[in-house]
């Protein structure tokens, strides 16, 4: 029979996708059996090819708004669409994603009795009348918008998540995640980080939407992840199980606009490209930027890479990138 206490068998739904194959790695790293599922809707197998075959790494390909049935002792619940043209391309499976997704993985951390982390996103906040937001805020979200979909999914998924707890007593990590970037995005997901390189490593125009002063605060995904675990690590004290101090918010405080991204960008990759502005799409958030107070506090957790030496690594990415597809 297989010896349990050897190491902790981690579930990531979404393990195929930017986070989750940043995150996989380093549960691998640290000694972790890891069981990858993904419906590889906007993930890709070659952000897990390095795994295939590892002793510790398994995948699964299933879709998490259908039941599943795994043994494991702690779950992340990552899957689900992220950037705004992939949650919008069938907004009523990203609903389902989130909702039925997170009962069927609530459901399974209820009968294995696992912790269970969501993430969950700053999306929750909507166009804020805050600033910066802290967890205390109730957000600003348009229940019928385009961005609905996502940050209603997103919302109820935390809903299902604080009833679990309370109902069942479900130990819970649920993170707002705000803007992240690193190797592994999505060259074409249409997020700005992403389509600000690959313009300019091709000489494209730099598209900014509206006047481009628009606000976020983007966090390297390496932080983001070492986030993850601290949360997880968390011990859920006794006294906290009643009234767990989430969700906590996770990102980079430092705020830009894009028009100041943009430039970052150019400077780095040494390109020509001109910027030129497009429509704002709806709903569109004029400002974003994360109160990391609770963070700090329970986790000792703040992000420490600046935004200049991240987008190196992230523009090296590309490059190697847009080279094998040429
Ligand atoms: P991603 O699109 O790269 O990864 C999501 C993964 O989920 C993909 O591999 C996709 O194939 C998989 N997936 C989607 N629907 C599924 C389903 N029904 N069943 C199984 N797998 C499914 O996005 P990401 O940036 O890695 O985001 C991961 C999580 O973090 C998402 O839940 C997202 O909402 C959240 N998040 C990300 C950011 C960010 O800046 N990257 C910010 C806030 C929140
Ligand atoms: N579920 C699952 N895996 C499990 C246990 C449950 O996918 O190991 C799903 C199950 O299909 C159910 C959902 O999780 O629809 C919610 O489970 P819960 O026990 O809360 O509800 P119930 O089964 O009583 O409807
Ligand atoms: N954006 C832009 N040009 C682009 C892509 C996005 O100016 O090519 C803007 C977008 O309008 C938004 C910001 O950049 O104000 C961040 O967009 P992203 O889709 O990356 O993240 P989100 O809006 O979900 O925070």
């Amino acid at each position: 029979m297989r010896d349990y206490s050897e190491s902790k068998r981690v579930l990531v739904t979404g393990g195929a996708g930017f986070l989750g194959s940043h995150l996989i790695d380093r549960l691998i790293e640290r000694g972790n059996e890891v069981v990858c599922v993904d419906n590889l809707f906007t993930g890709s197998k070659s952000n897990i090819a390095h795994l295939i075959g590892h002793p510790q790494f398994e995948f699964l390909r299933h879709d998490i708004t259908f039941p599943l049935y795994v043994e494991v002792d702690e779950i992340f619940n990552l899957a689900c669409p992220a950037s705004p043209i992939h949650y919008q391309h069938d907004p009523v499976q990203t609903t389902k994603t989130s909702v039925h997704g997170a009962i069927n993985m609530l459901g399974l951390a209820k009968r294995l009795g696992a912790p269970i982390f969501q993430a969950s996103t700053s999306e929750v906040y909507g166009d804020p009348s805050v600033h910066p937001q802290q967890e205390s805020y109730w957000g600003n979200v348009n229940p019928i918008g385009p961005r609905s979909c996502y940050d209603e999914g997103k919302r109820c998924a935390e809903t299902l998540f604080f009833d679990y707890h309370r109902q069942y007593q479900i130990d819970i990590r649920v993170a707002r995640i705000f803007n992240t970037y690193g190797p592994r995005m999505h060259p074409n997901d249409g997020r700005v980080v992403s389509n600000f390189i690959v313009q300019a490593l091709k000489g494209e125009d730099i598209t900014l939407y509206g006047d481009g002063l628009q606000t976020r605060s983007f966090c390297y995904v390496d932080d983001l992840i070492d986030g993850f675990l601290r949360f997880m690590a968390l011990a859920p004290k006794a006294e906290q199980t009643l009234s767990f101090p989430g969700p906590i918010n996770l990102g980079n405080p430092v705020e830009f606009t894009m028009v100041q991204l943009a430039e970052q960008v150019l400077e780095l990759t040494g390109s020509k490209s001109k910027m030129i502005f497009q429509p704002l799409p709806a709903d569109d958030p004029k400002q974003r930027q994360p109160d990391i107070t609770l963070a700090k506090t329970l986790l000792d957790w703040e992000p420490s890479m600046a935004l200049g030496e991240g987008l190196k690594k992230t523009i090296d990415y590309f490059e190697t990138k847009l080279q094998t597809f040429r």
